[in-house]
């Protein structure tokens, strides 16, 4: 460590002592001290008071522009208030009836009513059981028992699709997942349709393909044009099902997911995020003979053995709907979408007029509401173009060098932004004075990380 960067931990662990206390107190009881492996943060994490639509503090009282946006999930920023009153009122009400409710049929008719391809809904209680009941299902219907699943795309945390997330990606399977388990999962570099169609040819025990339709983690390696239509192409021909992850762009990209921006019909739809507007809570959608399967039916032909089990404590539970119906009901109008996007491309550019003051080989790029900083791209133009076009090399996109993006982090955090590493999102909340802000931030950033000698 460089004495410039010693300092800048000298002064975060100045700006942050409380944070700092509770972190040595989490450190006796979580491992690493944190709840999520994306909080893993040297020396130590900021730890979160309150927040209101774009900006948080910390327990310290520094006030951050928020870039994380509850991982993706509150498109409308922090406290959107008719979901404050509407969860609010609700909790009043009860919690958990161990019930069905009304409010669990206006939801599903709310996912009915914005997502093309959602002729059943099933709601679940995250993402990651959403893409696991999507797998099982397939299974199910096809009689097959493999998915293809492409490199760095994320799906939750769960055996099957926990495999080629993180770099180096063709690691041997993390800790914890059989290997026979590994064995049923194709892996395929993103946006290789040769590669998918030479995969699905070499193995017709291929269930379905799953994707994140505007590519891994939300862009950051992106989808290339044409490539989803190839894919909805490949997978009817062979009789394969199509999966699409819309966990974070259902409901973000366009009101309707990305499946209604590009006009793309996957079998199968995993939802969660923006679903449940802040709250826990996921779904599946999708076709209603492929949903059926979860159904009770008194025929043998429908017995136990052919129907899926499925159950979940916290399956549509009154608050996560009531936060849910709240928010899907200002998404449907596609204001809170366009201005999330719009405010993600004003920032773009400011962020780009930044690093051309700096002249220094950086990137931002993104699509929808989502904003990526790519160090050392190698001629902005040149990358632009090749991120998009799908020939960047895919593996540098996603995992920057750990030193900068360290750095970067820090001195983002010590000028009022707090963000997922080097990506972050934007909500229909956030002013121009928090992009301003950011745009700051940014360059007091550059500036830092010359000073260190990380740039
Ligand atoms: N799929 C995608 C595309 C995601 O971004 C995430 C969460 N980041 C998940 C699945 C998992 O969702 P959850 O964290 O709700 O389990």
């Amino acid at each position: 460590m460089t004495e410039a960067v010693a300092e800048d931990e000298v002064a975060y662990g100045e700006a942050l002592k409380t944070s700092s206390k509770l972190y040595e107190k989490a450190c006796g009881i979580f491992p690493n001290g944190i709840t999520h492996d994306l909080r893993n943060y040297a020396p130590f994490p900021i730890y979160a008071s309150h927040a209101a639509a774009g900006r948080k503090w910390d327990v310290d009282g520094n006030e951050y522009v928020d870039l994380w946006m509850g991982h993706g999930s509150l498109l409308l920023g922090h406290c959107y208030p008719p979901m404050v009153e509407a969860v609010a009122a609700q909790v009043a009400k009860g919690t958990h009836f161990g019930a069905c409710h009304e409010l669990e049929v206006i939801w599903g008719e709310l996912v009915q009513r914005l997502i093309p391809t959602a002729e059943r809904v099933r709601f679940t209680g995250s993402g990651t059981e959403a893409t696991l009941m999507a797998l099982r299902l397939a299974r199910t219907f096809t009689g097959k028992r493999k998915v293809l699943k492409f490199i760095g795309h994320f799906h939750g945390w769960h055996d099957n699709l926990m495999i080629g997330v993180i770099p180096p990606f063709d690691e041997p399977v993390p800790a914890g997942i059989l290997k026979e388990v590994a064995d049923t999962v194709a892996l395929c570099p993103p946006n290789d349709i040769q590669r998918v169609n030479e995969i699905l040819d070499a193995d017709p025990d291929i269930a379905c393909v799953i994707v994140e339709p505007t590519g891994a983690s939300f862009g950051t390696i992106p989808g290339r044009s044409g490539f989803l239509e190839e894919l909805r192409e490949t997978t009817r021909r062979r009789n394969v099902l199509l999966i699409f992850d819309e966990v974070i762009t259902g409901f973000r990209c366009s009101p309707g997911g990305a499946q209604a921006y590009y006009g793309v019909n996957p079998d199968l739809t995993s939802l969660a995020k923006v679903l449940a507007g802040g709250l826990p809570g996921g779904a599946l959608a999708g076709r209603k003979d492929i949903l059926e399967l979860l159904e009770f039916r008194g025929d043998r032909e429908w017995d136990y053995c052919r129907k899926m089990p499925h159950q979940g404590t916290f399956n549509a539970n009154p608050l996560s709907a009531a936060a849910g119906i709240a928010t899907l009901e200002a998404v449907a109008t596609g204001e809170p979408n366009q201005q999330a996007n719009d405010n993600a491309d004003i920032l773009k550019k400011a962020l780009n007029e930044v690093i051309a003051g700096h002249d220094v080989d950086w990137l931002v790029y993104g699509e929808f509401s989502g904003i990526k900083f790519l160090p050392n791209c190698g001629g902005r133009d040149d990358a632009r173009e090749s991120i998009f076009s799908g020939t960047y090399d895919y593996k540098k996109l996603k995992g920057p060098d750990p030193a900068i993006s360290q750095g970067f982090r820090t001195a983002m955090q010590l000028a009022g932004v707090d963000m997922m590493g080097m990506t972050g999102l934007t909500s229909s909340a956030h002013t121009e004075a928090d992009l301003d802000h950011v745009a700051r931030a940014f360059d007091a950033t550059l500036n830092r990380l010359k000073k260190n000698k990380l740039i």
